[in-house]
């Protein structure tokens, strides 16, 4: 059985997290908790980009010395763990982890031995918010096409990397499905991208341009690795010693990146080809997630509390938070959140689906058996579970809960054909086969609602008898 690593892209710390930041975290939470509950060991790993020059840039407006606005930042990311119930395993700085710091040293001089490194001046369009060259021929209109603002001109002296030595084998690894990236659309929009021929890439910036923040390269410390190439290693780095080894270097390891669709080329491209470069083992999966909007805006647009996961987990609660980012949010284009779709969802499908047939479940097994069951009958929807392992394989995390959702369903439908309530003769076989079919459910949901599934396994108990029946959701509308 494979293990599994898996980590989520590290977000910029110019502003506090926002619902996209959420919609990420939750998803890799779920394979990492998918994978320990079907016994696969798992590690997840997330963190922050503290070295980004936007950082700079948001500390100087805020007038606070950059390391302390970053760690301010860093700190909101790492605090999401208790309000959206995430697992991860480790959180990595990159500026203020020593480990990241010697690890990418570590990985430009394996580089450089390699020979893929030269100084070039260059001039190009360069994009502040996504911290990147554009060719003028991908703009739209003459403006980025993520942030829509016009590139700055800027000309310098940098270091670029080899990248175009690597466009047979990137191809290779893409279209051999070596290196999958999920979904099929995004693998065609990377693929197109390499097919069009790689050019080598700028990999330093003068330190002058981000007041000194970020690691130097080794031995040229007028220039400091520019952040992407810095950012990326962190999937690396993070892992030293043994859990190298063990998480990375290993035949067995799955390692699977989960990543907004603005930054594939990045990991499907760039990264492998620097790990290439450097000698290492490449990833194995990229899973790649469109965006939010929140009232039809881009969120990164958005102000205010309607958008903050922190709040909207306070207020109602991290299982209908988490419910919402996993039921409709579609695989492939974006989706628009809003408070009430939130409402109707959670309402819906966890207070008066999952929360009802427990309830009423429990309630009948009080009223005339004093919550003890007889025998112990098949559970329905015995498919439910390769039905999960399917949707969550493909990274289709919305076909994963419907399954749940479908197999609340039938399992209320059937309650209601049997009638058990009337107490006919097959009220027994009818109760335990409804309870067997809540446990699985309940233990099905742990990885995608992991403190509901809490309660519901405490109130279904696994013996003959079961707990006393409390509403495990509250109704939020
Ligand atoms: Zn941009």
């Amino acid at each position: 059985m494979t293990s599994l690593y898996v980590t989520t892209a590290i977000p910029y710390v110019n502003a506090p997290p926002h619902l996209g930041h959420a919609l990420e975290l939750v998803q890799a939470d779920v394979l990492a908790r998918h994978a320990r509950l079907r016994g696969r060991p798992a590690r997840f790993l997330t963190g922050t980009d503290d070295n980004a020059l936007k950082n700079v840039t948001a500390a100087r407006a805020a007038g606070v010395p950059v390391a302390e606005f970053v760690d301010r930042n860093a700190a909101r990311f790492r605090d999401l763990r208790g309000p959206l119930s995430l697992s991860f395993d480790d959180f990595i700085r990159t500026s203020a982890d020593e480990r990241h710091r010697s690890g990418v040293t570590a990985l430009w001089r394996a580089c450089a031995a390699r020979g893929d490194f030269y100084l070039r001046e260059y001039r190009g369009l360069y994009c502040g918010g996504c911290e990147q060259f554009w060719a003028a021929a991908e703009l739209v209109d003459g403006r980025c096409p993520e942030h829509g603002v016009a590139p700055a001109p800027v000309t310098e002296r940098n270091w670029f990397f080899r990248l175009s030595r690597y466009q047979e084998q990137i191809l290779a690894l893409l279209e051999s499905g070596a290196l999958s990236v999920e979904p099929a659309a995004r693998r065609e929009e990377v693929l197109a991208f390499v097919r069009a021929g790689l050019a080598d890439l700028s990999v330093s910036r003068p330190a002058s341009r981000a007041g000194g923040w970020g690691i130097p390269v080794p031995d040229d410390p007028g220039q400091i690795i520019y952040v992407w190439w810095d950012a990326l290693a962190n999937y690396l780095t993070a892992l030293e010693g043994a859990d190298y080894d063990r998480w990375w270097a290993a035949g067995s390891v799955e390692r699977t990146h989960v990543i907004g669709k603005g930054i594939t080329r990045f990991h499907a491209v760039y990264w492998p080809a620097l790990l290439l470069s450097a000698g290492r083992p490449r990833p194995d999966r990229i899973l790649v997630h469109d965006y939010l909007t929140v009232d039809g805006a881009k969120l990164s647009k958005s102000a205010g509390h309607a958008v903050d996961p922190v709040d909207l987990a306070a207020r109602y609660g991290p299982d209908a938070l988490r419910w919402w980012l996993l039921s409709e949010v579609a695989p492939l284009g974006d989706t628009d959140f809003t408070e009430s779709r939130l409402i109707r969802r959670a309402d819906q499908d966890l207070a008066n689906g999952l929360g009802n047939l427990v309830n009423r479940t429990l309630t009948l097994a009080h009223r005339h058996r004093q919550g003890l069951l007889p025998g112990t009958p098949e559970a329905l929807s015995p498919d439910l579970p390769a039905t999960i392992d399917r949707a969550v394989a493909a990274f289709d995390l919305r076909a994963a809960t419907g399954a749940i959702r479908e197999a609340v369903t039938t399992a209320n439908r059937y309650l209601d054909y049997r009638r058990p309530w009337e107490l006919p003769p097959s009220f027994d076989t009818t109760l335990a086969t409804v309870v067997a079919t809540c446990r699985r459910i309940a233990t099905e949901l742990t990885p995608f609602l992991p403190d509901a599934a809490t309660r519901l396994k405490s109130q279904l108990g696994s013996g003959p008898q079961v707990g006393t029946p409390t509403p495990a959701f509250r109704r939020l509308s």
